[in-house]
């Protein structure tokens, strides 16, 4: 059975995992000595419900539990357990939790998986020490190479190559696959980081798809004249076509329903910034996700087409940079109606939503069914020290994801 107070013990617990004298939130950076004491604490409860522990070169744990069948492949489950500065205790923390719960209810009652099982702590998820997301997952799949581990540093001029040497790992290992072996399913529980479930007043999401961002700037040059002596007519501001672009960002990103899409101009300057001349320069950084990358695609040409005609109606000139493109994963819909099933047949209330942020899981699902649940997050706030998810949202998801495993673990259970 899922216990809420052992659950609970252990959020109590990571939160004391964090760096000291630096405020209110979890500084848990990956690597550091509070990520690495948290990671011994989990390795040791993974040890104490009786999984044999494995790490990889990158210092991703796996706890694994044989079953009948070991010559079987893997299902696994789990999230990470480093956070953001100033961060959550429930961003990751709730997905490795909740595999460890699991597999130590599971054990209770006398359960007998046929196929292996296998928790897993991923290291390095977050970007905020060395600029790059799910890096331990990356590593474990071979996406990672030890010239990536060198370029990679953080602030301080640290680089991951010599951060893993610190820790007694060997990122001359990376390149090739760190994880050996087949996994028959991924599973990974984690706080939605928005405000749909909440708002729908749903307890659990089934995620659909994971989106990924194509970025890029939008560099625009108009006549930086005189706001005084300029006529409206002949003028050429750039403020004024940024302005348009960003409208026509939200405005082509909202028509897009199914599969939805957003659009963001987080970065917007002009230039010179002064009240007396008419803006000459413009930047803008544009990024646009879905879970579905026709519809990421067609957001963005659009968008380019759109800044085409308003630079040129408005006798503008204008640079697009891209920055990133990167695909996105959609859930196998074997796994969406598996885990439907579980949650129709549990009775709580449920939707499928896609994911808007990355996560580990996402990697997985390229390879492996994968299967993400989403649980409430107060206000939608995540990355920040009010981050809150309520106890009894935390056992609903986990009840699932035993019954997902459970399921799951049985060899008569596909998801052709
Ligand atoms: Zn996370």
């Amino acid at each position: 059975m899922i216990v809420k107070e052992r659950l609970m013990d252990m959020f109590a617990r990571m939160r004391k995992f964090s760096a000291q004298g630096e405020g209110p939130g979890v500084y848990r950076l990956a690597f550091t000595d509070a990520d690495w004491q948290a990671r011994g604490y989990l390795t040791g409860l993974m040890r104490e419900i009786g999984l044999s522990v494995r790490e990889d070169a990158f210092g991703n744990v796996v706890g694994r539990w044989e079953g009948t069948e070991p010559s079987l492949p893997a299902v696994m489950f789990g999230s990470h357990a480093d956070s953001v500065p100033n961060g959550g205790n429930y961003d990751g923390v709730l997905g490795i939790l909740a595999a460890i719960e699991t597999v130590r209810s599971l054990k209770e009652d006398g359960f007998c998986p046929e196929h292996p099982l296998e928790v897993a702590l991923f290291m390095c998820e977050e970007s905020s020490r060395f600029g790059a997301a799910t890096l331990g997952s990356r590593a474990m799949l071979g996406e990672l190479s030890p010239d990536d581990a060198k370029r990679l540093t953080d602030r301080g001029g640290v680089a991951l190559y010599d951060a893993l040497k610190d820790r007694g790992l060997s990122p001359d290992a990376l390149g090739k696959p760190l994880y050996e072996g087949d996994v028959k399913a991924f599973f990974e529980v984690h706080i939605e980081q928005g405000k749909v479930l909440e708002h729908e007043k749903k307890s659990v999401g089934i995620v659909t798809g994971i989106a990924a961002p194509t970025r890029f700037r939008v560099k625009l040059t108009g006549s930086a004249d005189h706001s005084g002596a300029t006529p409206m007519p002949l003028r050429h501001d750039a403020a004024c076509a940024a302005a348009e672009i960003v409208l026509d960002a939200e405005r082509l990103a909202t028509a897009e329903q199914e599969p939805p899409a957003v659009a963001t101009v987080g970065v917007l300057q002009i230039a010179p910034g002064v009240m007396n001349v008419i803006p000459g320069g413009a930047e803008l950084g544009v990024d646009i996700r879905s879970i579905d990358g026709a519809t990421k695609k067609r957001v963005a040409d659009k968008l380019k087409d759109a800044v085409s005609e308003i630079c040129a109606r408005r006798g503008i000139t204008f640079e697009i940079v891209p920055i990133s493109d990167e695909r996105p994963v959609a859930i196998r819909p074997a796994v969406l109606d598996f885990l439907e099933k579980i949650c129709r047949e549990d009775g709580g209330s449920y939707m499928r939503l896609p994911s808007g942020a990355g996560h580990d899981a996402m990697h997985w699902a390229e390879r492996v069914p994968t299967g993400m649940l989403f649980i409430p997050c107060r206000d939608g706030v995540s990355h920040n020290p009010e981050e809150y998810a309520a106890p009894e949202d935390i056992v609903n998801a986990v009840r699932l994801l035993e019954k997902a495993v459970r399921a799951a673990s049985r060899k008569n259970v596909t998801f052709a």
